[in-house]
C-alpha cells in the first residue's frame, strides 16, 4: 500500500464496548481494528463502581467482559495482539489485578448530598457541580479536580493517565473557567508534578474530537508542553465508544504531539511487553 497509516496510528489502548457505555461489541471492535491495519488493541471498560451502573461494569458484566476479551485474545492471536485493560475511575471499586493494564482517570465529583456527578456529561451539569459543590467558584472545582488527579495517579500508579484535563470538555471559551487563569494553570501544573511520581505516560485522547469534531484532544497544548518539560511520555488513544471511530481524529492527535515537541510515543506492544516505542511520524 502506497500510504500505509503510520505505525503509531495502528493501535489504541482506550476502547469501550457494550460491556460498559460503548455501543459496539468487543468483537466488532476487533474486526474494525483488523480492517484498519491495527497491530495491537487494548480494551479498557469503565471499572466496577457502586453508583452510575449504566456507565460502568458491574459484578456480572465484569466477569463476562474478562471472559470475552480472553476469548478474543485467543481467537485472534495470529492477527492482532489484544490487551485486557480497564479504565479505573477515582471512585471505582474494582480489583485491578484482574487486568493487564490500567488507565487512571477522574470523571466524578462528590456532591454535598453524597451523590457523584461526572464533569464530562453536559455544560449544565458542569455548572450544577460548580454551583452546588463549590459555591459558584469554578476555580475551586478546578483545584479539587486536579488535586484528585495528582493524588490518584501518584497513589494508584496506573499504566496510563487518562484524559488529564477532562473537566474542560464543556468549558466554553472562558466559561465557566479560563484555562489561562493563574489558578487554573497552577492547579494543573501541580497535578502533573504529583502525577508523574506515579506514572510518566499520559494519553493524547482524541475521543471527544472524533465524536463531536469540536473539542480538541486532551490534554490541551500548553499542558502537553508542560508535561514534556517534566519528562512525561505520551501515547495516542481513541477513547472509542463506536467501532467506526476507532482511529478517527488520530491525525489531530499526532499533530498535537509534534507541536508539543514529541519525537517518540508509546503504543501497546505486539508481544509480551505492554508498550513499544515509535517515532512520531
Ligand atoms: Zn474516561
Ligand atoms: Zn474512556
Amino acid at each position: 500500500m502506497a500510504s500505509a497509516a503510520p505505525m503509531i496510528a495502528r493501535s489504541s489502548p482506550h476502547v469501550h464496548t457494550q460491556f460498559c457505555d460503548g455501543r459496539s461489541t468487543a468483537e466488532e471492535i476487533v474486526q474494525t481494528a483488523l480492517q484498519k491495519g491495527f497491530v495491537s488493541l487494548g480494551f479498557s471498560s469503565h471499572a466496577k463502581q457502586d453508583f452510575d451502573p449504566k456507565y460502568s461494569l458491574d459484578e456480572a458484566r465484569e466477569a463476562d467482559y474478562i471472559t470475552e476479551i480472553k476469548r478474543l485474545q485467543e481467537k485472534y492471536q495470529d492477527q492482532i495482539k489484544i490487551w485486557l485493560g480497564m479504565e479505573q475511575d477515582y471512585y471505582s471499586t474494582a480489583d485491578k489485578n484482574q487486568f493487564e493494564y490500567v488507565i487512571g482517570s477522574v470523571h466524578y465529583m462528590q456532591m454535598p448530598d453524597g451523590s457523584k456527578l461526572a464533569v464530562d456529561s453536559s455544560f449544565e451539569q458542569l455548572q450544577q457541580i460548580i454551583t452546588d459543590a463549590f459555591a459558584g467558584d469554578a476555580y475551586a472545582l478546578v483545584e479539587t479536580y486536579y488535586q484528585m488527579v495528582g493524588e490518584f495517579v501518584a497513589r494508584t500508579q496506573p499504566d496510563i493517565i487518562g484524559h488529564f484535563d477532562l473537566l474542560t470538555k464543556y468549558n466554553r471559551g472562558k466559561e465557566p473557567f479560563d484555562e489561562t487563569h493563574p489558578r487554573y494553570v497552577k492547579a494543573a501544573q501541580s497535578a502533573m508534578q504529583q502525577a508523574i511520581t506515579g506514572c510518566d505516560l499520559m494519553e493524547i485522547n482524541v475521543g471527544a474530537l472524533a465524536r463531536t469534531g469540536i473539542k480538541g484532544p486532551y490534554p490541551a497544548l500548553p499542558l502537553l508542553r508542560a508535561w514534556r518539560d517534566l519528562g512525561g511520555q505520551v501515547i495516542l488513544a481513541s477513547d472509542c465508544h463506536l467501532a467506526k471511530y476507532l482511529d478517527s481524529a488520530y491525525d489531530a492527535g499526532i499533530a498535537l504531539m509534534k507541536e508539543a515537541g514529541y519525537k517518540k510515543a508509546a503504543m501497546l506492544g505486539r508481544h509480551e511487553e505492554l508498550f513499544e516505542w515509535h517515532e512520531v511520524p
